[in-house]
């Protein structure tokens, strides 16, 4: 039996690689990754390598993100971008939400929650990022801060716009440490998430909703977390900067995925 939803596996370079290392990324990755199928393949490179990547992915399967985005359409914003410039670059995909912008730049979920209303507003599809910091997991508060994050981070968005939402969950102290969720842990979070999401939406909705996990995902930890029924694929930060890496994690998200 093959899962309900198909895979979405997301590279997020954050600040990593040049408009020419993006381009010599797709000459590498383009060929290995063939003709793949069954898996929706999503690179977020920096803003500045948006255009190479573009022209890049061309009419291979492979759909473009953005790292973040403002929730206004223009104004005096000084170093921010918007959704209709991201989408005259064929960005396709916008993360928001992310750990790094949640405690490095002081995002908050009403302001990620703007970003997911303009961002559905525009057509870009927001990949929505929540998650725990240790703190939160050793105090008990797992589910209380998914909740929190998840009703603050979809507050208005309708059923038909969360089925394009994609959601990652990423424990904060997974997060480029090395350390990664069990797949137990990434289950019962997922599961929860998904709970979550039927009682916010309805069972048809949250049965549709892809949530990815993230966090030092690897190509020889992608199997089994692949493996856990409400794990939709993957946000990938480090191993996604190789193209060999992030290939067989994607490999491994299919192969999940057919199996079931
Ligand atoms: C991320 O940046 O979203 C991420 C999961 O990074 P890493 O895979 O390096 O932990």
């Amino acid at each position: 039996m093959s899962k309900p939803r198909k895979p979405i596996v997301a590279a997020n370079w954050k600040m990593f690689k040049t408009p020419s290392e993006t381009a010599d990324f797709f000459k590498t990755f383009l060929p290995v990754l063939g003709n793949m199928d069954g898996v929706d393949v999503v690179i977020a490179p920096p803003f500045p390598c948006l255009p190479a990547a573009s022209e890049h992915a061309g009419k291979s399967i492979v759909r473009i993100a953005a790292q973040n985005m403002h929730p206004e359409s223009s104004g005096a914003f000084t170093g921010e971008v918007s959704a209709i410039m991201l989408r005259e670059l064929y960005v396709t995909y916008v993360i928001v939400g992310h750990s790094e912008r949640r405690t490095l730049f002081g995002e908050t979920d009403a302001f990620i929650n703007r970003k997911v209303l303009t961002a559905h507003a525009s057509n870009l599809k927001p990949i929505l990022c929540i998650g725990e910091t240790l703190e939160e997991r050793d105090g008990g508060l797992v589910k209380e801060v998914l909740s929190r994050q998840l009703a603050a981070g979809l507050a208005g968005v309708s059923a038909d716009d969360a089925i394009e939402t994609v959601l990652a969950y990423e424990p904060v102290w997974a997060i480029g440490t090395g350390r990664t969720a069990t797949s137990a842990q990434a289950q019962e979070a997922h599961a929860f998430i998904r709970s979550e999401l039927e009682k916010m939406y309805d069972a048809p909705t949250a049965r549709r909703m892809r949530i990815q996990y993230g966090g030092s995902v690897k190509p020889n930890n992608a199997a089994e977390l692949s493996a856990q029924p409400d794990v939709d694929g993957f946000l990938v930060g480090g191993a996604s900067l190789e193209s060999g890496s992030f290939f067989e994690i994607i490999r491994a998200a299919v192969q999940a995925s057919v199996e079931g």
